[in-house]
């Protein structure tokens, strides 16, 4: 397996167990998203991928060779935290060449590496700037171009626009991901925040207590959540206890809001995932929800509205450009339960 693995890593800090057995992988020219709460182990992982702290138990290897005796410094991975600290008496060039000077390259090299990163963060022509001249997406564009500069095999990068604020959070990350695919750069990006996660990355490892829940493609892991776990984080909060019965031999989902035909499901207790995204309006699903609304939050292109049901709060999302029913009337849905429901045992 060639890029970097991590095979059943264990990392704690007196009592704190930080990393619980943690496996992964990234591939050459991939981008993954370690997504999970705070506290569950992502920047412990990264400073045991960088060399920065040694794992207690298990491996963790490049193309294959084991890197526990390699010290940081020959690693050849970047790093990108939130605190970027861009040293604020050089300017914008200086401030990208400091790898590279660091590094020895000739004068002409140097200047020709920072000028080409300078120009793929969109900032050609600002190597001569202040960076306390810089705005804050600026500012975080120097310091991605910092980074990149030394070409890393591996960069890492820890939550790198939490400190921004939503708007511009949004455009830098359409932004950092075209920067890091033109360059085919492996990359692992830590965020807590699902949004970013998804647009950012080829693969997303969601984390809990120091492992990885589930790992794939944005969409499968979204479409396909394994756990309830994974479910919650991801807001598919819809959840309800219920059972799988065989009636007449096929299984059917006894539900608090009803039943409904359970295909390919075992009988037993479970939990249920009602999708928000899989409400009918036009009454032709097969399982029937009346409730009432209580609810209704534009986001955009999409609003959400949450129905009291048989004692449940439920949200469901609609397209704002559909008609919406209103706050505090009684709303009848209905689903496909094809669609519409997931069990986790
Ligand atoms: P995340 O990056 O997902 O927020 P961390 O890797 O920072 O999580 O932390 C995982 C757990 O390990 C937390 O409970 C944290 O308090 C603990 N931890 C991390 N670093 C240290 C440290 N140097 N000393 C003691 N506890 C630590």
């Amino acid at each position: 397996m060639q890029g970097l693995q991590l095979n059943d890593v264990y990392k704690s800090y007196g009592e704190t167990q930080a990393l619980n057995g943690i496996s992964f992988q990234v591939a050459p020219g991939e981008i993954l998203a370690l997504l999970g709460p705070s506290g569950c182990g992502k920047s412990t992982a990264l400073a045991l991928i960088a060399g920065l702290e040694a794992p207690d138990r298990g491996a963790i290897t490049w193309d294959e060779h084991d890197l526990s005796g390699v010290p940081t410094h020959l690693r050849g991975f970047g790093l990108m935290f939130q605190d970027y600290a861009l040293f604020p008496h050089l300017d914008a060039f200086e401030n990208v060449a400091f790898g590279l000077r660091m590094a020895r390259l000739p004068q002409e090299q140097v200047a020709r590496r920072v000028n080409e990163v300078l120009e793929l963060v969109g900032l050609a022509g600002f190597g001569r700037r202040e960076v306390q001249a810089l705005s804050g997406g600026e500012q975080q564009r120097v310091a991605l171009a910092r980074s990149l500069a030394p070409r890393p095999r591996l960069l890492m990068l820890d939550e790198p626009l939490g400190s921004l604020d939503r708007a511009l959070r949004e455009r830098l990350v359409s932004d950092v991901r075209q920067i890091l695919r033109q360059m085919r750069q492996t990359a692992i990006y830590v965020t807590h925040d699902q949004e970013e996660a998804f647009a950012l990355a080829d693969r997303v490892a969601v984390m809990n207590a120091g492992r990885v829940e589930q790992s794939g493609d944005p969409q499968q892991i979204y479409r396909q959540p394994v756990n309830v776990f994974v479910a919650r984080f991801l807001g598919l909060s819809n959840l309800m206890a219920g059972e799988v019965r065989l009636v007449d031999s096929r299984p059917v989902a006894f539900l608090p809001i009803g039943q409904a035909p359970a295909p390919g499901m075992s009988p037993g207790k479970a939990t249920f995932l009602l999708r928000p995204d899989a409400a009918l309006l036009d009454g032709s699903g097969t399982l029937q929800l009346a409730g009432q609304v209580v609810e209704l939050s534009f986001r955009g292109n999409l609003c959400r509205v949450v129905v009291s049901a048989h004692g449940l709060e439920l949200s469901f999302d609609f397209l704002s450009s559909a008609p919406l029913p209103t706050e505090g009337q009684p709303i009848q849905l209905s689903f496909d339960p094809t669609q519409a429901l997931q069990a986790f045992s």
